[in-house]
């Protein structure tokens, strides 16, 4: 018996555009029962790659910050699955709040994707899809053909557990 390796993905995203299309293409490898954690200060792009997921999962409504729900379930509006966009930013680390919204219950059925779920939501499952983003600071700097400086994002995105395993993550920055 032994762990399965974790898969690791690193790329450089220029600008919001780009993180939109990142979640476009990421959406096409997530299935139900998929969780995926968000990592990285406020204005990093959580919301933004999630805007961009749920584009490609075919999802009702379009995802936003929300300022006082926790969790929005977005339906599909087709077959796929629906996607739980949950900003966990207020939640204490307490069990009983991260409990109270039901997330083992909507996961088998859904995409789950949590911002600021660390030491939160890791045991919904073994099996985690990881994203952290940084920005780019001190990096080459402006380039006008690729977008502001300030707009340059480090992703790294980090598959957990045997879900992950075989997946192509390579196909993300293609
Ligand atoms: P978070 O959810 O991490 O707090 P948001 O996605 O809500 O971040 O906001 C990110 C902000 O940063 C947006 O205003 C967006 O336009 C801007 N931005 C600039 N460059 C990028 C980039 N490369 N990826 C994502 N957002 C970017
Ligand atoms: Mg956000």
């Amino acid at each position: 018996h032994h762990e399965a390796p974790a898969v690791t993905l690193k790329i450089t995203v220029n600008s919001p555009e780009q993180m939109g299309e990142l979640g476009r293409r990421l959406a096409k490898l997530l299935r139900p029962g998929d969780l995926v954690m968000l990592t990285g200060e406020l204005g990093a792009g959580k919301t933004t790659l999630t805007r961009g997921l749920g584009e490609g999962l075919g999802v009702r409504g379009a995802v936003t910050s929300p300022t006082f729900v926790i969790a929005r379930v977005h339906p599909s509006l087709g077959e796929g699955p629906a996607l739980v966009h949950v900003d966990a930013y207020r939640l204490g680390g307490g069990l009983d709040e991260m409990e109270d919204l039901d997330l083992d219950v909507s996961l088998p059925e859904s995409v789950v994707v949590v911002e600021w779920g660390d030491g939160k939501v890791e045991e919904l499952s073994d099996d985690r899809l990881r994203v952290v983003i940084d920005r780019a600071v001190g990096g080459t700097g402006g380039d006008a053909a690729d977008g502001a400086a300030d707009e340059v994002r480090d992703v790294t995105i980090t598959g957990l557990g045997a879900r992950w395993a075989d997946a192509d993550l390579a196909s993300l920055g293609a």
